[in-house]
Parts: C-alpha cells; structure tokens; sequence
C-alpha cells in the first residue's frame, strides 16, 4: 500500500526496504533487526509494542512524502538520485563504454552519464526521467 511513498523516499536517496512480507510481527522484526524506522498506515500497530513508528495520514502518496520529509525532518540534497528505485541499492557510476549493450542505442548516442544497479543490474541515466522526478517533486513542495 505504501509502494509509491518507498519509491519517492528512495528517488530521494533514503534507504527504505519495503515488500508483502512487512506486515504485522514480520514487520517489527525485521525493524528492530535492522534499526528501522516503520512507516505504515496500519492503526493496530501500536497495540504490537513496536520500534518507533509513524502513522501514514493520507492514501494519496504525495501527501505521504511530505508527511514523512516533514516529520522526519529529511534535507534533500546530494543523495538524491542515489538509489536503484526496485531494490533500494546505492548506484555505482558506469563508464559510458560499459553499457553499449545495455541500454537502448539512442540512448547510448545522447546520454553521458551511467549508472548501475549492483543488485539488479538495472542501469540508469538522467535524461528525461530525472527531469519529471524533480518536476513532480516541485508540485509536492518538497524541492
Ligand atoms: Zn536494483
């Protein structure tokens, strides 16, 4: 339910770990493993006794990042653009002659600036996607 906060906070550059096994006990013990803070929207959460939580207000996931960047009290900054948006990785810079192969030609001819998923695999670069990211952040007020 909370897919859409996880991939902005990690736009953002924050480590978030989400999936479909964080929910009830799984949840709180995967926090207090890991030192987390839990994000959720789940009011029966409190009766479970758990690490430090913030309650999710809104379903609307705009509302949920500025929630969050409010509450948390997040700078956004360098960080940004740091994280693989599916596993939650810190990017590693790729030479450019490095992915010919993977990405699409138009991209190889237009772009300069690579970056790679350890995990995944999945490259990135920040031609246009950046650009609606930083936009759309703009509408939230969060840039
Ligand atoms: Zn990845």
């Amino acid at each position: 339910m909370l897919g859409k906060l996880a991939r902005w906070l990690r736009v953002l550059g924050q480590d978030v770990i989400y999936g479909e096994h964080l929910s009830g006990y799984g949840l709180i013990r995967a926090a207090r493993a890991e030192d987390r803070l839990i994000l959720t929207r789940d009011r029966r959460l409190k009766q479970k006794q758990p690490p430090p939580f913030i309650l999710i207000e809104s379903d609307r996931y705009r509302e949920q990042v500025r929630q969050v960047i409010d509450t948390c009290e997040l700078k956004i900054g360098a960080a940004i653009f740091s994280r693989c948006l599916d596993c939650n990785a810190l990017l590693q810079d790729r030479p450019k002659g490095s992915v010919r192969k993977l990405v699409p030609p138009y991209v190889f001819a237009t772009q300069e600036k690579f970056s790679c998923c350890p995990v995944c695999r999945k490259v990135y670069w920040p031609a246009t996607h950046h650009q609606r990211m930083l936009e759309q952040l703009k509408e939230m007020g969060v840039l």
